[in-house]
């Protein structure tokens, strides 16, 4: 994605409730922002690190300001599909389209 501040192509440094920070320009975006796609352009070893510290801090729901409830972490959902299941009803799952 790129990085509404400084527009280059960036991959978020990723910090559970509070947001992400551009890696590029550390500018850190508290709001909810709609991300795309994971790291692109660094090296392996670094790439792998983040990955893995990122997924370390990805918690199962996040706090939704326009509806005051929390629900389903895209993030979650994507790196751990098989989980979301023992965190959310059934019925959460379909409304917020994570089914699947
Ligand atoms: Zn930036």
């Amino acid at each position: 994605m790129k990085c509404p501040n400084c527009h280059k192509d960036t991959s978020r440094v990723w910090g559970g409730m509070v947001g992400w920070e551009c890696d590029q320009c550390c500018t850190i975006y508290k709001k909810r922002v709609k991300i795309d796609g994971i790291l692109t352009r660094n090296s392996p070893r670094i790439k792998q690190e983040r990955e893995k510290y990122a997924k370390d801090l990805i918690q199962p729901e996040v706090y939704d300001k326009s509806s005051k409830k929390l629900k389903i972490n895209p993030d979650f959902a994507k790196y751990y599909p098989d989980k979301v299941k023992n965190f959310f009803t059934p019925e959460q799952i379909r409304k917020q389209g994570f089914s699947k």
